[in-house]
């Protein structure tokens, strides 16, 4: 089956909020993305290092903002706590995944010259 351009983008969002479409990493090739591969078998999920996303995988979530201990999850809260802009960025795109959904979240996010970006 072929993935339509929607379906493409959600595999692109990072389990943390980062949207690796848009990220310069992915477009250079230096980062293989967040979720990419694991589902066909190309990666190994138990040889991720990356706390939010061996969990967010095992649990056939889309992001964390599909999960109902978000708000309480201390791993991917301290992830959001820790300095720098871009965790505060990350944060807000989860935040907004669970107010708005994954549609509207795309529509936006297809703009960015980043994983993330503005939201007027
Ligand atoms: S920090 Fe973890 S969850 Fe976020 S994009 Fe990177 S691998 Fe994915
Ligand atoms: S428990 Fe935490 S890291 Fe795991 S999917 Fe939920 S919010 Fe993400």
């Amino acid at each position: 089956m072929l993935l339509g351009d929607k379906d493409i983008s959600k595999i692109l969002i990072g389990c943390c909020g980062a949207y690796c479409k848009t990220c310069p990493a992915l477009i250079n090739k230096s980062c293989r993305g967040c979720k990419l591969g694991y589902d066909t078998g190309n990666r190994d999920i138990s040889k991720a290092k990356c706390q939010m996303k061996v969990c967010c995988i095992k649990k056939k979530y889309e992001t964390c903002a599909d999960c109902s201990d978000y708000s309480t999850c201390e791993i991917i809260q301290e992830f959001y706590n820790k300095s720098g802009y871009k965790y505060k960025k990350y944060k807000q795109a989860i935040d907004f995944i669970r107010e708005n959904g994954y549609p509207k979240f795309i529509k936006i996010a297809d703009n960015w010259k980043n994983a993330f970006g503005k939201y007027e």
